[in-house]
């Protein structure tokens, strides 16, 4: 029959190109510069990345790997363990600290006698458990859709890490990258072989303190120093009505339009940011894009240097009085958008309107989640008396993690946080994030083997500080943010 050829013939055409016919797979549509992908994969498996292309930080990995982890494990019901190497080649990215005039374990190593290596380190004990410990999973509130693909993003995660820590290291002197935003007296050690490496000494065994030590625990700390012109500057610095951010005019933050994600806008083609804060605002949006399909999030205020203040602070005194601006308009020189950690946001709809994240359908979605990345609603209706400033929904402040979780989890606004965390030291009891993302305080002589630790020092008299941390061997990471006030919060990731 002539109409059976045809569909013959029409059929080895489509063959001979290797086209499917157009019955058998119906366009299917999907969303614009989206990748396609098979049939059976969810829709939120992309990866996030920068719009240059370029990699991750680890940090950013960290938490982006962190709220993944977090959100599989919240439907699967159990932790999926993140293989890693067990041993990796070592590498100098001590040497980073070192370049930046700070002390490191591998430092105060100096004259330090070699010791014969503990019993519970050479025979491994503790190593065992390092596979499967590259990041503390959070606690998360909300459920959501599942997603078959986070396992492979795990697994890409592990691999683009490697790379990452190079490029960190490579990076490490270029303007505006996100390890050198932080400040001298941001403290990051990247460095896995360190806690990988069972036979290292590279972490510095240097005086442990006496007191505590016990060989089921493994309490062995470290000291750094660090200078205590560096307590402005961090993730947790507070400032608020009462503390100034002396350094609002010197910082250089990164211009957004350009390099941002393109799953958000910005009301203006100078808004900026600390590096480490535009990478989770990319990364909030970039899951919120996946999420909801929308791209509405506006950016409307990033930075600014005090004479930007000073003009907003002076019209809002001239529109409506100097008590409504001091209510909402933080005086030239104590607001939090000087650190270029905060940032003002809403929805420009694609129709063309202006609405407040509140009010848009998707804004429960920022309120509960931007947590996750490492942000806080700084200012909430019920912490109006601490914060001394109305309530805004569209203020939020990037605190980085487990901070934000930590602040969620209690219900407290950084005036508070910083306040709670001075009951956490090495000399009474330390937090301690679980691996399932659980809180827990520990003592310091009961030392866990894995999580995240976080606790305060207060800054001492002079001009230094000494900061003590656990031990180089089971450590991977830490961070040392000033309070901008009195101290400085250490956090320790142990692997
Ligand atoms: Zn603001």
């Amino acid at each position: 029959m002539p109409e059976n050829n045809d569909k013959k013939k029409l059929q080895d055409l489509y063959n001979e190109y290797n086209i499917p016919l157009p019955e058998e797979k119906p366009v299917r549509p999907r969303p614009q510069s989206a990748p396609a992908k098979p049939a059976n994969t969810a829709p939120k498996s992309d990866i996030p990345r920068k719009p240059d292309g370029t990699s991750y930080t680890m940090q950013e990995l960290q938490q982006i790997q962190a709220y993944r982890a977090a959100m599989r494990q919240r439907r699967n019901g159990q932790a999926q363990n993140t293989a890693r190497p067990s041993a990796r080649p070592e590498h100098p990215e001590q040497q980073r600290a070192v370049r930046q005039g700070q002390a490191m374990p591998s430092q105060s190593a100096q004259n330090r006698p070699q010791e014969p290596r503990r019993q519970q380190q050479a025979n491994g004990h503790y190593y065992g458990q390092k596979q499967d410990a590259a990041v503390p999973k959070y606690r998360r509130r909300k459920l959501s859709k599942p997603n078959p693909a986070a396992l492979i993003f795990t697994l890409l995660i592990v691999v683009i890490s490697a790379f990452s820590i190079g490029q960190i290291i490579q990076n490490n002197r270029t303007p505006g990258n996100d390890i050198d935003h932080s400040s001298p007296g941001m403290i990051q050690n990247n460095d896995d072989a360190l806690a990988n490496l069972p036979g290292s000494e590279t972490a510095g065994d240097t005086e442990e303190t006496a007191e505590g030590i016990d060989d089921d625990a493994m309490v062995l700390w470290n000291t750094v120093q660090v200078s205590n012109d560096t307590l402005d500057e961090g993730d947790l610095i507070l400032v608020n009505y009462e503390y100034a951010y002396a350094d609002a005019d010197t910082i250089s933050p990164t211009v957004l339009y350009g390099v941002k994600a393109d799953t958000y806008q910005v009301s203006s083609t100078n808004i900026s940011l600390l590096p480490v804060a535009l990478e989770a605002l990319n990364n909030l949006a970039n899951d919120f894009h996946a999420e909801t399909g929308s791209r509405e999030i506006i950016i409307v205020s990033g930075y600014r240097d005090v004479a930007s203040q000073k003009s907003i602070y002076d019209s809002r005194v001239a529109s409506q009085g100097e008590e409504m601006a001091k209510l909402y308009v933080a005086t030239p020189g104590y607001s939090e958008h000087h650190t270029g950690l905060a940032i003002d946001m809403s929805f420009y709809t694609t129709a063309g309107a202006s609405v407040a994240v509140e009010d848009h359908e998707f804004g429960y979605w920022i309120h509960e989640n931007c947590d996750n990345y490492g942000f806080v609603l700084r200012y909430p209706d019920d912490k109006v008396d601490i914060t001394q400033i109305g309530y805004e929904s569209w203020h939020y402040r990037y605190v980085g993690l487990p901070h934000a979780a930590i602040m969620s989890e209690k219900n407290l606004c950084l005036e508070e946080y910083i306040a709670y965390l001075r009951e956490y030291t090495p000399s009474t009891k330390l937090i301690w994030i679980q691996k399932d993302g659980v809180m827990a305080e520990v003592s310091p002589t009961a030392f866990p083997k894995e999580g995240t630790l976080v606790y305060f020092v207060p800054a001492a008299e002079g001009e230094t500080t000494d900061i003590r941390l656990p031990r180089g061997n089971i450590f991977e990471k830490y961070e040392i943010s000033g309070n901008n006030v009195d101290g400085f919060i250490v956090t320790v990731r142990i692997g």
